[in-house]
């Protein structure tokens, strides 16, 4: 084991305290899936992931690993045995020469960027949603708010994985490179993730500033911000024109030397600041429940009491916006579509009430080589949809309304997102789709991780 930090470091190779238990429902954080898996077992090394996924294989169970349950389609459901991984915890290694940390696969992104933090260095390419753990983002290939920076999956520098039949395998460009652009982004069809290895960044430091600006301009600059932005993401009450921009610069060593000696009183402020637009949020979206047709003036009203102006410096990425966007259905487009995007995401919530409530993120994606990404090869604008409270009836008709039109639109799904996409469906769209059923076949050939949603996706 590499160790050079000189940072805590997990033997994630030991046997570990894996628990099991039956008779556990599963559900997925949204309330949108759910299972009754026979077994769940808890894990806390990669010792413990083999033992499990080899005792399932020999009992010819179905064996699915699950994360902090964030994805909202049942990709994570599993019938048979499943692997929680939320207990597998811990930075394993750092390896100052290549720039890399490896993390054990249930560790969060805001826990790994905490402890890169100490180390006064950044995660390149980190998911956007602190919560989802590093395993589940590089399932699905989540993305940061860094306009030239891939998704999580392209980015990650290497992973180890347990095979459906139990075999340990690193895979990175130079150990089992084939397997690589199938193995970053899996939908967990290859095995278990038990290891994510990231690349990182020292001594960077993110300038943010917030703006309110008209939503037509903020699209027409869309090229520009991409060249010389190093955080953009536009927060859109889609029932006004006016939109909330944040956008950020990396700034050098000296400066964020300075920023970490202002940590606590930075953090301090930034907390403060976040806690009341959630309060006005949830009055929102309460109010837009109930009085549905007067959404346009409630986001007027709400767009003005949001704060502008420079944040001044943070040490990751992390910026507070997503948590009580509880459903989500992102697509992601060509740039070229963007204009006609926004137009028709327009219309849509104006005609109909389930969307009085509606908030819609626009960031920036970057080209990669992933099979299974929908920025496959293309810089991609990524709209996000998001719809507040839990899943029942109306809102399942309304992200399906919205899936309707983003695939109407050209778009390609976030697999983290809500979305019901099938098997030939993303053959016909997706180049390299039918490449990464050969890998799996090879990783998992008797189809162990086999589930409900990975027969849609997958049989065709
Ligand atoms: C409020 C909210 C905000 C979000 N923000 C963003 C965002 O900013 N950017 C973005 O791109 N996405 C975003 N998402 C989507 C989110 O990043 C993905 O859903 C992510 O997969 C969730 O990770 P998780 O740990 O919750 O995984 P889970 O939901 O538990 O699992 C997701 C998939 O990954 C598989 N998986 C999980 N762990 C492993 C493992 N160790 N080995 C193999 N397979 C595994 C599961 O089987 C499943 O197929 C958001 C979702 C929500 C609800």
């Amino acid at each position: 084991m590499t160790t050079t930090s000189g940072l805590a470091t997990k033997d994630s190779r030991s046997t570990g305290v894996a628990r099991e238990r039956t008779g556990i429902r599963w559900e997925n954080k949204a309330g949108s899936a759910s299972s009754l898996p026979t077994r769940v077992v808890r894990v806390t090394s990669v010792q413990d992931v083999v033992d499990a996924v080899r005792h399932a294989a020999i009992n010819g169970e179905q064996v699915h690993a699950s994360g902090a349950g964030y994805a909202l389609t049942g990709i994570a459901a599993a019938p048979g045995v499943m692997i929680d991984t939320t207990d597998l915890r811990g930075m394993v290694r750092v390896d100052d020469k290549h720039g890399t940390a490896t993390f054990l696969a249930g560790t969060t992104v805001n826990e790994a960027n905490a402890e890169l933090r100490k180390y006064g260095a950044t995660m390149v390419g980190a998911p956007g949603d602190g919560q989802t753990t590093l395993g589940g983002a590089v399932s699905t290939g989540a993305h940061g708010y860094a306009p030239r920076e891939a998704s999580f999956s392209a980015l990650v520098y290497g992973l180890t994985v347990v095979t459906g039949e139990g075999k340990l395998l690193e895979i990175t460009e130079r150990l089992n490179s084939h397997y690589f652009p199938a193995a970053r982004l899996s939908l967990g069809a290859i095995g278990v993730i038990a290891e994510v290895t990231v690349e990182f960044r020292r001594n960077t430091a993110l300038r943010i500033s917030r703006k309110r600006r008209n939503i037509e301009r903020l699209i027409s600059d869309i090229p520009e911000a991409r060249a010389k932005t190093d955080f953009y993401r536009i927060d859109w009450r889609p029932h006004t024109d006016q939109a909330m921009l944040t956008v950020g610069w990396l700034e050098d060593e000296v400066a964020a030397i300075e920023a970490a000696t202002r940590k606590p009183e930075l953090e301090t402020k930034v907390a403060a600041a976040a806690a009341k637009p959630r309060k006005r949020a949830r009055f929102r979206e309460k109010l837009a429940k109930f009085l549905p047709f007067l959404a346009p003036v409630i986001d007027r009203a709400a767009n003005m009491f949001e704060r502008t102006g420079d944040e001044g410096l943070r040490l990751t990425t992390e910026v507070s916006g997503d948590a009580d966007h509880g459903l989500q259905v992102e697509y992601q487009f060509p740039a070229a579509r963007a204009r006609d995007v926004v137009a028709e995401v327009g219309r849509l919530v104006t005609a109909n009430k389930a969307f009085a409530a509606a908030n819609v993120r626009i960031s920036l994606v970057a080209a990669d080589g992933v099979w299974l990404s929908p920025a496959y090869g293309q810089d991609v604008v990524a709209v996000c949809l998001q719809l507040p409270g839990h899943f029942d009836a109306a809102n399942e008709a309304a992200l399906r309304e919205t899936e309707n039109l983003f695939i109407d639109l050209g778009g390609l799904p976030n697999w983290g997102g809500w979305h019901t996409l099938n098997g030939a469906e993303a053959a016909y769209v997706m180049p390299r789709y039918s490449d990464f059923g050969h890998i799996r076949s090879d990783l998992d050939p008797h189809g162990r991780t086999d589930n409900t949603a990975l027969n849609r996706l997958l049989k065709h």
